[in-house]
């Protein structure tokens, strides 16, 4: 049998139209939590498969590619996320796992974006598959592209992401700076006796290219059996380059996240360190998640999460906004880690999201 477009259109309408309108009828309402912060930004994790295998992020190497399907459907995404924009979210980040993986992935993003009210959406990604997408994400309403990069080095590299190519992450990221991406921001996560020793390297790509490097004090939260101690604190970042550079410090931009950036003097970018574990900026939190096996959570490190799955699968609009709700009244005042880790058990950046 062959259902129409409009013919499913109305299907939708009938079946879950009603109770979506509640939410349709009540726009553009602010979110703010138990400690009077203004919540507006929501990480959706809409994979936990990755093409690579960074030890920091993957607790046990369950394998790169598994060929299980999505917990969560397209549908399931597109709920979670206009139901959190009608509540007040203003800017989304999708991510994973690696969200370049996703299949569908573009077709995904284009609906994202198409959300009315919806400011931002945005994407984190290890820049793998950005040779080939890059064109397609920017044409999909992708505005801003986060790509994580450890090393410059092709043999450091391939050691610290279980073997990847780093010359496939640089002609990604040439290729999203040619199709118009603006100031694509480079995520560096600094490990002492890793690649510390590479941060002026990367902070010297910001003389004459308008990137935004940002290196980020490793969390040691992912994996029980990784060294703990290799945390490089942000001040001791910043030490570093201002021996070598003279940093200007810049404004912080609304929706612009936790990161403090510096502007290398006559540089076309700018560098910026991001600092959770030495000094955390949960009293600016402004974020919820959303893992990519559908747990809402009100914080990356917090134990008191919502799934969703069962609203999901019962397709409750009110169950989502309450739930949702619920996630941001419940959102801790600040995370528990602190350098010497995060004592239970390990959590799985790869499906968290970061
Ligand atoms: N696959 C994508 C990527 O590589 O960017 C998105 C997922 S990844 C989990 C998102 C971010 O989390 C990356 O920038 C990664 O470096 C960061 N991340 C993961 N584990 C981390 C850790 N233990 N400490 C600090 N950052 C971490």
């Amino acid at each position: 049998m062959k259902i129409s477009t409009k013919g499913l259109l109305c299907f939708w309408k009938v079946s879950f139209g009603t109770r979506y309108r509640e939410l349709e009828e009540r726009p553009g309402e602010m979110l703010v939590d138990s400690h009077g912060r203004k919540i507006n930004y929501l990480r959706l994790s809409v994979t936990g498969r990755c093409d690579l295998r960074c030890r920091y992020c993957r607790p046990r190497d369950g394998g790169a590619h598994s060929a299980e399907p999505e917990p969560l459907t397209d549908e399931d995404l597109l709920l979670i996320a206009t139901t959190s924009v009608r509540l007040g979210i203003e800017k989304i980040r999708v991510t994973g796992g690696e969200p370049l993986v996703r299949k569908g992935i573009v077709a995904l993003l284009r609906r994202l974006a198409a959300i009315p009210r919806l400011s931002k959406l945005v994407l984190t990604t290890n820049g793998l598959r950005l040779s080939e997408l890059a064109d397609d994400l920017r044409k999909a309403g992708v505005e801003s592209l986060n790509i994580s990069l450890d090393s410059l080095r092709p043999e450091r590299f391939s050691r610290i992401t279980g073997g990847g190519d780093l010359r496939r992450v640089l002609s990604g990221i040439e290729r999203a700076q040619n199709c118009g991406f603006p100031h694509i921001k480079l995520n560096v996560v600094v490990m002492r006796g890793i690649n510390e020793d590479e941060v002026e390297e990367f902070a010297s790509l910001t003389r004459d290219r308008p990137l935004r490097v940002r290196f980020i004090e490793y969390m040691p939260a992912a994996s029980a059996d990784c060294a703990r101690g290799i945390t490089v604190p942000g001040e001791e970042i910043l030490d570093r380059l201002a021996k070598r550079y003279r940093l200007l410090p810049m404004e912080k931009e609304e929706l612009g996240g936790p990161a403090r950036y510096f502007r290398i003097e006559g540089g076309a970018g700018v560098v910026g360190v991001i600092t959770p574990v030495s000094c955390h900026f949960c009293g600016d939190c402004n974020r919820i998640r959303v893992t990519s096996n559908g747990v809402a959570k009100g914080c990356l490190f917090s134990r008191e999460d919502v799934d969703l799955k069962p609203i999901l699968r019962k397709k409750d609009p009110t169950g989502l906004r309450n739930a949702l709700l619920d996630v941001v009244r419940y959102k801790p005042d600040r995370h528990p880690l602190c350098p010497e880790g995060l004592g239970g058990e390990p959590i799985a950046m790869s499906v968290i999201g970061g």
